[in-house]
Formats: C-alpha cells, sequence, structure tokens
C-alpha cells in the first residue's frame, strides 16, 4: 500500500511545482481545465493556478490544473487585467489618485527651423543696389 501524499506547497509563489507533483496533477486530470479540451502527447501545457496568485490565489495543489499553454497565457491576461481593473477602483474608493500635472502643449517638432546659415557660407544679400550711373 502506498502511503498517502499531502498535497505539495510551495514555499513562495515563486517556487514552482517539481516535475512529480506536476505528473500527480497531470494524472488525476488529463484534459484542459481552461477549455475542456484533452491535452495530447506532446501538446505543450501548464499548470495554471485556479485561482490567480495576483489575485489571491495560494501556491498548492489543490488550486493547480493542467492547461494547454495557449489558454493559459489568455487566462493569465485576462487575470493581470482583473488585478488592474480592482487595484484601480480601489485607489479611487480610497482617494488616491496620480498628481494632476499641468496640460502641456504636445511641442514642436525639433527640425523645424531651416539650418543657419554657416560662416563660411555666402555673403549676406546686398540690400542696396549700387548706384547704377546713367548718362544722357
Ligand atoms: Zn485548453
Amino acid at each position: 500500500m502506498s502511503r498517502t501524499v499531502d498535497e505539495w506547497i510551495g514555499q513562495t509563489d515563486d517556487t514552482r511545482a517539481p516535475p512529480r507533483v506536476r505528473a500527480r496533477i497531470f494524472d488525476r486530470d488529463n484534459s484542459c481545465h481552461l477549455c475542456g479540451q484533452p491535452i495530447q502527447i506532446g501538446q505543450k501545457w501548464d499548470l495554471d493556478h485556479v485561482k490567480a496568485l495576483i489575485n489571491g490565489g495560494e501556491n498548492r495543489e489543490s488550486n493547480l490544473r493542467p492547461s494547454h499553454r495557449k489558454c493559459h497565457v489568455e487566462k493569465t491576461a485576462k487575470d493581470v487585467a482583473e488585478k488592474a481593473k480592482v487595484a484601480a477602483v480601489r485607489k479611487k474608493h480610497l482617494g488616491i489618485t496620480a498628481p494632476k500635472q499641468a496640460i502641456r502643449s504636445a511641442g514642436f517638432p525639433k527640425r523645424s527651423k531651416p539650418d543657419r546659415p554657416s560662416k563660411t557660407a555666402l555673403p549676406p544679400a546686398q540690400l542696396y543696389a549700387p548706384i547704377q550711373e546713367t548718362r544722357r
């Protein structure tokens, strides 16, 4: 009789589940918990935190399910967006807002002025034409 195994709990949120835990979770359920499709041999798959770590989920075996890499990436993006939304609403409720800045113009393009004439360039054009002597 095999001994009963306590569930794996990561020491920190950054601790990755070791291969034996990965295998155990896969053996328990080898279909993607996000789309429901089975994970085929050779397909890339990840362990997904059902309740995301950034949203208060725990890094433990009972919070991990296999998922396709593609499905996992999509879910992670949604989790991050949810976290950002929650943080923004919370800040608003707490009255924490970004410092107000004076409205600034977009500025002018860097090279709007023509180049200054260099010292070696031609002398400035004469303002007055020399008096031409006219004889009658
Ligand atoms: Zn999937």
